[in-house]
C-alpha cells in the first residue's frame, strides 16, 4: 500500500497531476476525492485481479448475491478503512492543507436501493469479502437512484437523484463482458433433422447488459469481490437495423430512449407496485445478464456441466430476481442441450431463496399476459414447471383441488413469484427467528408441510465495521483500548465489554462519547435545519421508511399526547427530548405523506412554543439516507422500533442503533425479540400486543379502536385536535383521513390500542435516563451483545448452511 504519509502524499499529489492538471492548491474538494479515489482504485485493482485468478485457481465455488437494490452509500471511508490506510490518508492529506471528512462529503451516495432491504445486500458484501468468500453481488446500475427528498410546506418533494451527474470513480466498465438480453417475439417448437426438439426464437428486441464492476474490498486481507451493475443499452445490430430507416429518425430515438430506459431509475417502493411493465423487464434484465454471466465463468473453468450446482450458487434477495430458476433452465435447456430433469436438478441445487415479508401486499405476482408477451420462452418453462409441481401435488394430495391451487406458481391469471421461489430452490430462509416461524406456521404453512427440509432461519444483521468503526470512530476507539481489537474481525468479542459493567472510568468515557456526538449532531441541526436543541436533552430516534406498520404515527401521537400535558398542566415537566424522525415515503403513498406533514407540523408547534420549547423539540431530518443514518445513529439515546408486532420481517435498522450504544422502544416484533432475548428485560423497553395476539385480532376481528377512543380521554383528546380547531389543525382538515383511518377505518394497525403501553414505556425510559451512571451500564449491555447482529456472523451461517462454502484460504484472512 503507501510505505508512509510522506508516500502518499507524493503519489497523491502526482495523481492529482496526472488525472486532473491540478495541484493541491488549484485542486477543489471534488477534484481531490476524484484524484484520491483513483489512487486507491489503482491499489484495490491488483487484488481484485488476484482474487480472481485464486478463486479460478482453486476452483472455489463462487455465490451470485442477486439483488434489484444494492443501498451502499458512499464508499470512500469504507475503502479506505478495510484497506487500513485510514490514517496515512488522513494525516497525508491534512499536510496538504486538506480535511479527508470534507472530502468524504463530496461522494454521492450510491442510493440503489429503497431501505433494509438494499441496505442489507450491501452489508452483506463487506462481509463476504471479509470472510475471504467468494460473494459477489449482482444488480443494475439505475442512473437515477432513490429520490432526494425536500420538505416544502411540510409535504415531501421528491426530486430525481443524478448520482452519476459527477464521475463515479470507484466503477469499471467491462464492454468485453456484455451480454445479450431478449424480451419478446415469437417462440415455436421446431424439430430437427434428427428429431430432437428446440425452441426457435424469432422477432424479438434485444438489447445489450453492459457490466460496471464495483470492487467490494475486505477488511484487512487482500480479497476484492465484484459488485457486478448492468447497464442497458441498445444493441449494436439494432442501431444498424434502425438507422437504415433514415427517414424515420426520430422512431429510432424513441426506440433507442425505451430501451435504455430499463436501467433509467430505480422503482422508489419499499413494496411490489403491482402489474409495471417496465419493473418485470429491470427484473428479467438483471436476471438474465446474471444467469449468463455466471455460466459463462463457470465454462471458463472447463469442467463438466453437471457439476454446475458444485461451483456456483444463486441467491435471490426477495422474490424479485426469481426468474432466475426458469432463465437457468432456458440456458441450460435452449444453450446447453441438457433435458429437463437434469437442468431441473441442477437449477433447484443452485438457487436459494431469502423471503423478505409477509405483508401479503407486498407479494409479487404478475399477470400471465404480461409475462407471456414479454418473455414468451420464460412463460413456457414457467408453466412447464407448474405442471409438473402440481402433478407432483395431486399424487400427494389426491382429489385435494383447493390445496393444489392455493400452491400452483400459476392460477388466478397470475405467476405468484414466491411459490416459484420455493418451489424451484433448495433453501427458502426467513431474517429473524419470529419471521420464520411466522413463514412455517402461517403465511407458507402447506409449503412447509411440503417441503420442511427447505425452510430455515437467518437473521439478519448489519456490518459493524461501516455502522461503528466508520460511523463512530471515538466508541470504536475506546472499545478497543478497553477490549484490544479482537472485536473487530470477531464481533462476538464485544461481550468482553461486559467486564467493564463495574468500570466507572469507562462508563464515564461512553457517557462521554455519546454526548460529544450528540453536539455534532447539534451543531449540525442548527447549521442545515436552523433548529436549536439540547444536546442534554434524550435523543430519541425514529429512522426509517416511513410505513404505516412502522408506526411513525403512534410516536407522533405522543408527541402531541406530551405537548397536551405540559399545556393543560403547568407542573407537570418530562426529561427533555428531542424526537428525530428521518423518513421517504413511497411517491404514491397518500397516508404515508400525511403523517411526513403531521410529524412537521407538530415540529412546528412544539418548537415555536416558548411553554414547552425547553422540554421538548422535534426534528425531521429530510432525505433519509445511509450517510444521514451514519450521522445520527451514533448520538441516539433511544431506538425506536415500533413496527405492529409480526409486521417487521427483522429490521435492521435497531441493530445498527444498539451497537452504538441506543436503548431500543420496541414490540415483539422481528429482531427485536432476539435483542430482548440477548440484553434481558432491563435493558430494553418492550411493549405492546405480541404477534400472536395481532395474528388472533385479524382472525377474529374483535379490535374495535373506536371502542379505544371512546374510553382512553387521552387518546380522544389528541384525535379531536386533527379535526377539530387546534395548534395542530389551525382549523384546516389536512388531517382529517389520518383521523379517520385511525377511529372510523379501525386503525389497520393497532396504533390506538398500543398507545397506552406505548407511552407507560416512554415513561419509564424518563424515569430511567435520570440515573446517568444505571443507563451507561444499560448502554454498554447493548453494545457488548451486538456482536450477534454483525453481518460475519449471518454471512458464516449463509456459506455454511445453504451455499456451502469455504474461505478462499490463499487470500490471507
Ligand atoms: C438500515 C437502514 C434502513 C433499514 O432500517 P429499518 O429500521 O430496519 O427499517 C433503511 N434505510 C437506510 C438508509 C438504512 O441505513
Amino acid at each position: 500500500m503507501f510505505s508512509g504519509k510522506e508516500d502518499f502524499k507524493q503519489a497523491f499529489s502526482e495523481r492529482l497531476e496526472t488525472k486532473l492538471g491540478k495541484n493541491a492548491k488549484t485542486a477543489t474538494e471534488v477534484d481531490a476525492y476524484r484524484a484520491l479515489g483513483s489512487l486507491l482504485q489503482d491499489k484495490i485493482n491488483k487484488n481484485w485481479l488476484r482474487t480472481d485468478q485464486e478463486y479460478k485457481k482453486n476452483q472455489n465455488k463462487q455465490v451470485y448475491y442477486f439483488s434489484m437494490e444494492f443501498l451502499i452509500g458512499r464508499l470512500l471511508g469504507s475503502n479506505l478503512l478495510n484497506m487500513q490506510v485510514l490514517k496515512v490518508v488522513e494525516e497525508g492529506l491534512r499536510d496538504l492543507g486538506l480535511s479527508l471528512s470534507a472530502l468524504e462529503e463530496k461522494e454521492n451516495d450510491a442510493g440503489l436501493g429503497n431501505g433494509g432491504l438494499g441496505r442489507l445486500a450491501a452489508c452483506f458484501l463487506d462481509s463476504l469479502a471479509t470472510l475471504g468468500l467468494a460473494g459477489h453481488g449482482y444488480g443494475l446500475r439505475y442512473k437515477y437512484g432513490m429520490f432526494h427528498q425536500q420538505l416544502v410546506d411540510g409535504s415531501q418533494l421528491e426530486l430525481p437523484d443524478n448520482w452519476l451527474a459527477q464521475e463515479f470513480v470507484w466503477e469499471v466498465r467491462r464492454p468485453e463482458e456484455t451480454i445479450e438480453v431478449r424480451f419478446g417475439g415469437k417462440v415455436s417448437p421446431i424439430k430437427d433433422s434428427l428429431g430432437s426438439l428446440y425452441f426457435d426464437h424469432r422477432d424479438y428486441e434485444q438489447l445489450q447488459a453492459v457490466p460496471y464492476d464495483v470492487p467490494v474490498v475486505g477488511y484487512n486481507n487482500e480479497t476484492v469481490n465484484t459488485l457486478r451493475l448492468w447497464s442497458a443499452e441498445p444493441s449494436a445490430e439494432d442501431i444498424i437495423a434502425k438507422a437504415s430507416l433514415k427517414d424515420d429518425f426520430g422512431n429510432f430515438l424513441d426506440h433507442r430512449r425505451s430501451l435504455t430506459s430499463i436501467t433509467e431509475f430505480l422503482y422508489p417502493d419499499d413494496s411490489n407496485e403491482e402489474g409495471k411493465e417496465l419493473r418485470l423487464k429491470q427484473e428479467y434484465f438483471l436476471v438474465s445478464s446474471g444467469v449468463q454471466s455466471a455460466v459463462r465463468s463457470f465454462d471458463e473453468l472447463g469442467l463438466p456441466l453437471s457439476t454446475f450446482s458444485n461451483q456456483v450458487a444463486l441467491h435471490i434477495n426477495d422474490t424479485h430476481p426469481a426468474l432466475v430458476i426458469p432463465e437457468l433452465m432456458r440456458v441450460l435447456m435452449d444453450e446447453k442441450g441438457l433435458g429437463w430433469e437434469k437442468a431441473w436438478d441442477l437449477t433447484q441445487a443452485s438457487v436459494s431463496y431469502t423471503n423478505h415479508t409477509t405483508l401479503s401486499e407486498a407479494l409479487e405476482s404478475w399477470p400471465i399476459e404480461l409475462v407471456q408477451r414479454l418473455l414468451p420462452r420464460i412463460f413456457m418453462i414457467i408453466v412447464e414447471i407448474n405442471e409438473r409441481f402440481c402433478q407432483s401435488l395431486w399424487k400427494t394430495y389426491p382429489g385435494d383441488f383447493d390445496r393444489i391451487a392455493s400452491l400452483a406458481i400459476v392460477a388466478d391469471g397470475q405467476v405468484k413469484m414466491a411459490h416459484l421461489a420455493i418451489v424451484g430452490s433448495h433453501s427458502v430462509n426467513g431474517v429473524a427467528q419470529l419471521h420464520t416461524e411466522i413463514l412455517k406456521k402461517r403465511e407458507m404453512k402447506s409449503f412447509y408441510k411440503s417441503f420442511p427440509s427447505r425452510f430455515n432461519n437467518k437473521t439478519n444483521g448489519i456490518t459493524h465495521r461501516r455502522w461503528l468503526m466508520h460511523a463512530n470512530e471515538p466508541l470504536a476507539k475506546s472499545i478497543t483500548e478497553a477490549i484490544g481489537n479482537d472485536w473487530i474481525e470477531q464481533p462476538g468479542h464485544l461481550q468482553d465489554l461486559l467486564q467493564k459493567k463495574n468500570d466507572n472510568a469507562f462508563l464515564d468515557q461512553l457517557y462521554d462519547i455519546k454526548q460529544q456526538n450528540k453536539e455534532d449532531v447539534a451543531a449540525w441541526v442548527k447549521q442545515t435545519e436552523g433548529i436549536t436543541i439540547d444536546p442534554l436533552s434524550i435523543y430519541d430516534v425514529h429512522i426509517k421508511r416511513l410505513h404505516g406498520y412502522k408506526r411513525q404515527l403512534l410516536n407522533a401521537l405522543h408527541i402531541m399526547y406530551l405537548y397536551n400535558q405540559i399545556k393543560l398542566n403547568r407542573s407537570f415537566t418530562i426529561q427533555p427530548r428531542t424526537f428525530f424522525f428521518a423518513a421517504k415515503a413511497a411517491p404514491s403513498y397518500y397516508f404515508a405523506k400525511k403523517v411526513i406533514k403531521l410529524i412537521d407540523t407538530i415540529a412546528g408547534v412544539v418548537n415555536n412554543d416558548p411553554d414547552v420549547n425547553d422540554q421538548m423539540k422535534v426534528v425531521f431530518l429530510p432525505n433519509y439516507s445511509v450517510s444521514t443514518a451514519e450521522r445520527i445513529i451514533p448520538a441516539a439515546n433511544v431506538s425506536e422500533q415500533i413496527s405492529l408486532a409480526s409486521k417487521e420481517a427483522s429490521g435492521t435498522g435497531n441493530m445498527k442503533l444498539m451497537l452504538n450504544g441506543a436503548l431500543t422502544i420496541g414490540t415483539m416484533d422481528g429482531a427485536n425479540v432476539e435483542i430482548h432475548e440477548l440484553v434481558g428485560d432491563d435493558n430494553i423497553y418492550t411493549f405492546g400486543l405480541s404477534s400472536e395476539e395481532v395474528l388472533e385480532y385479524d382472525h377474529n376481528k374483535l379490535y374495535s379502536s373506536q371502542a379505544v377512543y371512546e374510553t382512553d380521554e387521552r387518546i380522544r383528546h389528541t384525535l379531536n385536535q386533527l379535526i377539530h380547531y387546534s395548534p395542530f389543525s389551525k382549523g384546516e382538515n389536512v388531517f382529517e383521513e389520518l383521523y379517520h383511518h385511525l377511529v372510523t377505518h379501525n386503525d389497520e394497525f393497532f396504533v390506538l390500542k398500543d398507545f397506552a403501553d406505548y407511552a407507560a414505556a416512554q415513561q419509564r425510559i424518563s424515569q430511567d435516563y435520570q440515573a446517568k451512571r444505571q443507563w451507561s451500564v444499560k448502554s454498554l449491555i447493548n453494545i457488548a451483545h451486538s456482536g450477534t447482529f454483525s453481518s460475519d456472523r449471518t454471512i458464516q451461517q449463509y456459506a455454511t448452511e445453504i451455499w456451502r462454502i469455504q474461505p478462499a484460504k490463499t487470500l490471507k484472512v
